[in-house]
């Protein structure tokens, strides 16, 4: 089964990911984590990819294509895969229709996790992360068992650098100007399913899983 989960920044999608990934036993994929890694490890392309994550913008389909084709490329991905943040352009997602085709395959399903940019802000300022396992937590919705700590891998949690009010702005800036196209764009294709992301996250897990079966 091949996934894509659209929405806004801090609508939820990495935190559904994650669970369909368990339970359909796919790769959960995630550009951002892929490039947090880069970051972490100093890598050329995480200097590249920060200059823009850090003003709320994208990093350029270029790069980020060739980053997402190369790891849908691997092995685990053979049975299908939850793409988490990608794609973000219509140019990515053409890319990707592109590669799918050409393996006689198809996107089966493109989840748009709707959460009004009201409630984006309060939730990104209490989002923490673990950058070396990419669990999420949330101060209030998902504290960890000990603060600041990683309940599964023990890393010391952070505070992103763009979760800051001023870059979430502009990030939901961004989102509504280049990837909300990307719902008409999977909604002309018929796959698009629309689930309410301003629910309790095990309910719109639920939601989720009446759609996927
Ligand atoms: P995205 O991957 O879309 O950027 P996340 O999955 O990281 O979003 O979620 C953003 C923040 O909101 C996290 O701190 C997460 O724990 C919290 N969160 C996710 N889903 C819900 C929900 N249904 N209700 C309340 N908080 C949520
Ligand atoms: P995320 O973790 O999905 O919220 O992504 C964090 C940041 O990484 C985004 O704000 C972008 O700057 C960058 N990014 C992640 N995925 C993409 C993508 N598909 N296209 C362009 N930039 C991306």
């Amino acid at each position: 089964m091949k996934i894509i989960m659209l929405g806004a920044p801090g609508a939820g999608k990495g935190t559904q990911a994650k669970q369909i990934a368990a339970k359909y036993n796919i790769p959960h994929v995630s550009t951002g984590d892929i490039f947090r890694a880069n970051i972490k490890e100093g890598t050329a392309l995480g200097m590249e990819a920060k200059s823009y994550m850090d003003k709320g913008q994208l990093v350029p389909d270029e790069l980020t294509v060739k980053i997402l084709l190369d790891r849908v490329a691997k092995d685990d991905c053979k049975n299908g895969y939850v793409l988490d943040g990608f794609p973000r352009t219509i140019p990515q997602a053409e890319v990707l229709d592109e590669a799918v085709t050409k393996l006689s395959e198809k996107i089966d399903y493109a989840i748009n996790v709707d959460v009004p940019d009201e409630n984006i802000i309060r939730r990104m300022s209490g989002r923490r992360a673990c950058v070396k396992c990419g669990a999420t937590y949330h101060i209030v919705n998902v504290p960890p068992k000990k603060e600041g700590i990683c309940d599964a891998c023990g890393e010391a949690l952070i505070v992103r650098d763009d979760d800051k009010e001023e870059t979430v702005k502009a990030r939901l800036a961004t989102y509504h100007e280049q990837t909300q196209p990307l719902i008409d764009y999977y909604s002309a294709k018929g796959i698009l399913k629309e689930v309410d992301g301003t629910k309790d996250m095990n309910d719109v897990f639920a939601d989720i899983v009446a759609i996927l079966g």
